[in-house]
């Protein structure tokens, strides 16, 4: 008998718990196990992967073949509609089990929980969803009352007493091949990579692929966590893990990275300090904020379309195009800004502190809706995940779960001389300003004519002048924010 193992966010065969299923299964009844991927964009409730995913899946899949192929076996590719496919391949296989982990998109939900009961109830097969992309499942951790947590410390102080992850389980030595394999599409057809050199940065940046995210997490242990804390704010640094992108295509688990983490403090050669297992500790709470996103989306599945606090839907956002523009492209006159903007452009990631700041800049300073610079990241993110993006710009819009206030705003240039102190960060992604000296480089038009000509630049032409004043444009959104005041 064959299992299918449909494949999704999972793209790994180490701790992949339907795939050791599926090989368990074939071991005790001497069957088979067909890996499957099926490329359904349309039934991602209008968040299909954007192009700088598409462009990571692409090498992704071919990384799990390439892994799959080393133990005997192979990915199926097909394109949807997912019931149709696996229809076509359980009367092709004759399988008698579909095994699967899970997802947690709404979008995702409603279409596995309608795939399940077509399997069990119509076709008499055996439909198992696993947990591989959490620590904690969304529903296990509950206020006292029973609900879910909308502030993020509780969330975490009751996960951390809730029963420890399962240790993270090795990939399978094999897995049996059936006797004949079913047709796959060629990878190509797929048509997932971007045909602009785009990509090229991309792949300049980040390997995707298993092998790739193990190593990524070996060296993250060797060189950084132990002081991850103290350099994680600091984007000139390589302080954090990187590891986001390939946790969103599942290459590597969050048990692996928690427990790899938790080992790597109760080693004793290591000799932490105090104070570095303190700051270990702070890269396992990141994971836990990642835990917080999705049991917020599962709880509250309507807020990648709308505030979390409901009365920001009516704040006045501004449509600007040519202002949103110029945020895109790294282009607004703030250093700070427009180094994170072509960070995020160039390589398909942006540092942390960055993130928070470009989103305040867009939402506060320019007064354009957090759901426009979401959708900007999820095109062009490799990392775009649903929960963490949705928590994320909700945070920076002030309406969000454990949100910063509104009335809190970022002074871009402030936060960049703290930052990006030595300007390093700056003067990688805005070449045109490098020669500027440091205590003028995160404000360009401050600096006399004289020292402007003396580094080459002329403001309006090599580099732009501020599209907007930050103290103005604070004053404006303060009052924007009278809008939804009162309720
Ligand atoms: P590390 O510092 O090494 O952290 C370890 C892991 O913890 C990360 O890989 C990530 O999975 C998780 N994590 C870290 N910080 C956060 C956080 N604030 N919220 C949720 N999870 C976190 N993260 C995404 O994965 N996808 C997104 O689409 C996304 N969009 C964001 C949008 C905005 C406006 C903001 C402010 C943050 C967003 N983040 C998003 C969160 C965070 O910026 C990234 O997870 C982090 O920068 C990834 O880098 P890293 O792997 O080096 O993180």
């Amino acid at each position: 008998p064959v299992t299918i193992v449909w494949f999704r966010q999972d793209l790994r065969l180490a701790d992949n718990p339907a795939l050791l299923a599926a090989v368990e299964r074939a071991n005790e009844q001497g069957g088979a196990v067909v890996p499957v991927y099926i490329w359904s964009p349309e039934e991602e409730g209008g968040w299909a992967a954007g192009g700088a995913r598409r462009w990571w899946l692409h090498h992704s899949l071919r990384s799990l073949d390439q892994s799959l192929k080393a133990l005997g076996s192979q990915l199926v590719l097909r394109e949807g509609p997912t019931q149709e496919v696996l229809e076509e391949l359980i009367t092709q296989t004759s399988a008698c089990a579909v095994f699967w982990n899970r997802r947690y998109e709404p979008a995702s939900i409603e279409r596995d929980q309608n795939i399940k009961r077509w399997l069990r109830d119509e076709r008499s097969i055996a439909a198992e969803s696993f947990n591989s992309h959490l620590l904690y499942e969304p529903w296990e951790i509950e206020t006292g009352g029973g609900g879910p947590y909308k502030v993020f410390s509780p969330f975490w102080r009751n996960a951390k007493n809730q029963p420890t992850p399962d240790l993270p389980r090795e990939a399978p030595e094999s897995i049996p091949a059936p006797s004949q394999w079913p047709a796959s599409v060629v990878l190509e057809a797929l048509g997932l990579e971007p045909t602009r050199d785009w990509k090229d940065g991309l792949a300049e940046a980040f390997t995707p692929g298993e092998p790739a995210a193990q190593e990524k997490l070996d060296t993250f242990l060797d060189d950084a966590i132990r002081q991850y804390k103290d350099d994680r704010n600091f984007p000139a640094k390589p302080g954090t893990s990187k590891l986001s992108p390939h946790l969103v295509h599942g290459e590597i688990s969050p048990r692996q990275c928690y427990h790899a983490a938790r080992k790597f403090m109760a080693d004793g050669r290591r000799n932490l300090s105090k104070d570095e297992l303190k700051q270990c500790e702070h890269y396992v709470q990141e994971l836990g904020w990642r835990e917080f996103a999705y049991h917020v989306l599962y709880h509250f599945p309507e807020t990648p379309r709308e505030p979390l606090q409901k009365k920001y839907a009516r704040f006045p956002w501004k449509e600007d195009a040519e202002h949103l523009k110029n945020w895109q492209r790294g282009q607004t006159g703030y250093p700070i800004i427009d180094a994170g903007m072509r960070e995020l452009y160039a390589t398909g990631w942006m540092h942390n502190r960055v993130r928070m700041i470009v989103a305040s800049f867009l939402v506060k300073d320019l007064l354009i809706s957090w759901e426009q610079g979401a959708e900007w990241f999820w095109d062009t993110l490799l990392d775009a995940d649903l929960a963490n993006n949705t928590l994320g710009w909700q945070w920076a819009g002030g309406c969000g779960a454990d949100a910063a206030p509104y009335f809190r705003i970022f002074n871009p240039i402030l936060q960049g001389e703290k930052f990006d102190k030595d300007g390093e960060y700056v003067r990688q992604w805005v070449p045109e300003i490098a020669a500027l000296p440091d205590r003028i480089l995160h404000k360009p038009w401050e600096a006399p004519p004289m020292q402007l000509a003396a580094a080459g630049i002329t403001l309006g032409e090599t580099y732009p002048y501020p599209i907007v004043d930050h103290k103005q444009a604070r004053d404006s959104a303060l009052a924007a924010l009278d809008a939804v005041k009162g309720q």
